[in-house]
């Protein structure tokens, strides 16, 4: 058996468009360190969404990552061919009491949290906007029966409280950037492991693929470090081991806004198609890279 590499470390990028210098950074961060220190670099596509997913987008990253110099390990692993393995994660959840349907419709939700902000002091406010106000967690069992047996379409949502209580110890888990983190996932309310449309969702789905992969360094862009309390929580629920993070700083623009898809950051085929080198490419990336500001957390 060869021996276990010191680092692996990944790039999940979903293929919901091309790539812009903000992946190129992500993916180029992931690779150096893994080459850095003779360990191994893995591509995963996270493309569990098929509605905003594409192929033709997939091959396009794959082939913009080549012009860009990175290797990677194969195979490539694609989350749509892994929903059995999201499934058993959900039974076996489920199995321990943690999980609920939720047949809440977002306007439902909205709903709910309108009535409430009329008592401000009810409504708490999570990385991601207000927190599920918790209606489906508060069903009694025969209501839940009946909507189920009536196929009402269902989200799965992990009771966090139920989840939380047999665990005694605080879950730490350490950025290499920003240092030790005790998980606090409550500040996002019971999150939704399964979405109604596709049946799991990223939290799952990008949890379970980094243990499977044993990936050691997970890196990624710093708006993801909220996501990190749950998953830490995931991995102590599903006895996953527990990697290490550098959540890295978002790459901006000369003015100050953050690349990203809908603001038309250029992306690398157009750069490509400008006459640019993959080398000047990949220089303009580092150098928007030394200019990045940590966000205030
Ligand atoms: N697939 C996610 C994205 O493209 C990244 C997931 C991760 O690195 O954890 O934003």
């Amino acid at each position: 058996m060869p021996p276990e590499p010191s680092i692996v470390t990944r790039f999940a990028p979903s293929p919901t468009g091309h790539l812009h210098l903000g992946h190129a950074y992500s993916a180029l961060f992931a690779w150096r360190l893994a080459q850095a220190e003779g360990g191994r670099f893995l591509l995963r596509i996270e493309d569990i969404d098929g509605t905003r997913c594409r192929p033709e987008f997939e091959t396009a990253i794959l082939d913009d990552l080549g012009w860009l110099g990175i290797t990677w390990q194969q195979p490539v692993l694609r989350q749509s061919d892994r929903l059995a393995h999201y499934r058993a994660a959900l039974d076996r959840l489920d199995a321990a009491g943690v999980l609920y349907p939720c047949f809440c419709t977002r306007k439902e939700i909205q709903a709910e949290i309108r009535a409430a902000s009329q008592a401000p002091h009810l409504t708490q406010h999570g990385p991601d906007g207000p927190v599920y106000p918790g209606t489906c967690r508060n069903l009694d069992g025969e209501q839940r029966r009946r909507r189920l047996a009536a196929n009402h379409p269902h989200a799965i949502r992990l009771d966090l409280e139920r989840a939380l209580a047999p665990i005694a110890a605080p879950l730490i888990w350490h950025d290499t950037i920003r240092g030790d983190y005790v998980a606090s996932p409550e500040i996002f309310g019971d999150p939704i492991l399964a979405r109604k449309d596709i049946g799991t969702s990223y939290h799952l789905a990008v949890t379970i693929d980094d243990a499977e992969q044993g990936v050691t360094l997970v890196t990624r862009a710093e708006d993801l470090l909220p996501a990190t309390h749950i998953h830490r929580l995931l991995q102590a629920l599903l006895d996953l081991p527990t990697p290490i993070w550098t959540h890295h700083p978002l790459l901006t623009d000369a003015g100050g806004a953050r690349l990203a898809k809908r603001t038309n950051a250029p992306t690398l085929r157009a750069l490509r198609e400008q006459g640019l080198s993959s080398a000047e490419v990949v220089a303009m990336a580092d150098q928007l890279a030394a200019h990045a500001e940590p966000i205030r957390m």
